[in-house]
């Protein structure tokens, strides 16, 4: 995983530019796991964490 990757404070989307792509919000580099979500409406895990759109998340980011 490149060190350059950040994750979304907000929608834990992970990207490399220093906001997120998909809210604005701030990103930190602060963050473990790595879920890439292909079918959103078909998985669970990505229902309970909230995420409505395909790409790639972090499981976890430090507030
Ligand atoms: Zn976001």
């Amino acid at each position: 995983m490149p060190k350059k990757m950040k994750a979304c404070k907000n929608c834990n989307a992970v990207t490399s530019e220093n906001e997120c792509t998909l809210c604005g919000s701030e990103v930190t580099g602060e963050w473990q796991g790595y879920l890439i979500v292909l079918e959103h409406e078909h998985s669970e895990l990505a229902r309970k964490m909230g995420i409505k759109t395909n790409g790639k998340f972090a499981l976890k980011v430090r507030e």
